[in-house]
């Protein structure tokens, strides 16, 4: 029988795949689960956001645009950039991408050779191993300390870093633990990585969902040097409610966008005209939405923060950005809940669904299997009753 190649064949197949496949056919049945899963808002795109897409459409914006995405939309990335997060690029260190996943993609494609090592903080998103192995890199897993509040310390990359380190690779806020890196963290990391030189890619989705006045800081803008060795990764799914329009983007040095850029002409040629259209629209238009979004986001967590810490065998940190809560399980690990033995995250998330039809992401998905993960993109209500059931489940069950 022919082979796959190599590289297909060290994809780790989704550790969530058993618990999708459940959830999906529990749905089809008809049954009501409290679903805790999400990763994206719950929220419709905003209207103006819409409307820009539909005169997209009736005036013809519907033909191939440059590679690396149109003018118009690199300009208003370009404002955006310097408004907010106060870095000054012009649109030739930008590009377009069909979703900050693939600008990850892409940067990985245009930084690494065979054998690159890529520094990644555990616990972290689910793709970005499988992401830097495609792109024939090694993920070095670095572990970091909840009473640190998950955050990887500048004395942890030092740890971490060999002569075969490319890059390193940084979260804020933080999918899963919900942790934003203050100012003299990234300066810390972002010095290591200077004296070191190498690449820092920093995703920075959840950028717009931070609570309790947390500023959210921008590596790339601490100094011109540490600007040009970032790969600063953005884009509209978790701000704009814009999941699947599919518009991620990338700000660096220009010799990398044009090899991304480069790269992705060959892949996709670039993402949807009618989604650049939109995001230009986005970007440039008003943004209370994206405010009041997060003030909604904000409450939810608010609520789940305090009911998870009230609930006995569980606890978790307060996330100061992105939309999830990061609950540590540890107590409930080798007891018996609902007669099934808890060995380890995907254990307890399994009997969750099956018996109390609660719906969470196990730690394990995330490099740390004493934890699950529960999104609060879900409605007040959903939170309320799905959280009240898991109470009631453990209390009665274990
Ligand atoms: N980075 C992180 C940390 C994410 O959680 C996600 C989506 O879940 C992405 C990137 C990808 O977002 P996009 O929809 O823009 O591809």
């Amino acid at each position: 029988q022919l082979k796959i190649s190599d590289k297909a064949d060290k994809i780790n197949p989704s550790l969530t795949l058993a618990i999708d496949s459940k959830l999906k056919q529990m749905i089809s049945e008809g049954i009501k689960v409290y679903g805790f899963g999400a990763g994206e808002p719950d929220f419709d795109t905003p209207e103006y956001i819409r409307k820009a897409a539909i005169e997209a459409i009736n005036t013809g914006f519907t033909r191939y645009t440059a590679a690396q995405g149109t003018l118009d939309l690199r300009k208003a990335i370009c404002s955006k950039l310097e408004r907010e997060n106060r870095i000054k690029y012009n649109p030739n260190e930008i590009v377009v991408s069909s979703g900050a996943k693939h600008s990850l993609s892409n940067a990985f494609a245009a930084i690494l050779n065979p054998g690159d090592e890529v520094v990644v903080p555990v616990p972290y998103w689910v793709s970005y191993t499988e992401i830097i192995k495609l792109n024939g890199g090694t993920p070095v897993l670095v572990n970091t300390k909840a009473e640190n509040g998950f955050k990887m310390t500048k004395e942890e990359l030092e740890g971490a870093i060999t002569d075969k380190t490319k890059a390193v690779l940084l979260n804020t806020p933080n999918n899963p633990t919900g942790s934003v890196y203050g100012r003299e963290d990234l300066r810390a990391l972002a010095e290591t990585a200077l004296k070191n030189n190498i690449y820092i890619v920093s995703d920075e989705i959840y950028e717009r969902l931070t609570y309790d006045n947390t500023e959210h800081i921008s590596i790339a803008s601490f100094s011109e040097d540490i600007r040009n060795i970032t790969i600063l990764i953005n884009g509209m799914s978790k701000a704009y409610a814009m999941t699947g329009w599919r518009l991620g983007y990338a700000a660096s040095n220009e010799r990398v966008i044009k090899a991304m850029s480069s790269i992705q002409s060959h892949a996709v040629s670039h993402p949807c005209s009618i989604t650049q259209y939109a995001s230009t629209a986005a970007l440039n238009g008003p943004q209370d939405e994206v405010k009041t979004m997060a003030l909604e986001f904000e409450k939810r967590r608010d609520y789940m923060y305090q009911k998870i810490n009230s609930i006995r065998y569980l606890n978790c940190q307060k996330p100061q950005g992105a939309f999830y809560v990061y609950v540590n399980i540890s107590e409930l690990m080798n007891r018996e809940l609902s007669g099934v033995k808890i060995n380890s995250s995907i254990d307890l998330a399994l009997v969750l669904l099956e018996k109390a039809n609660v719906a969470v992401i196990p730690g394990a998905a995330f490099g740390t299997d004493s934890y699950i993960r529960l999104s609060y993109a879900t409605s007040m209500d959903t939170i309320v009753k799905g959280l009240d059931i898991l109470e009631d489940f453990l209390d009665k069950n274990l």
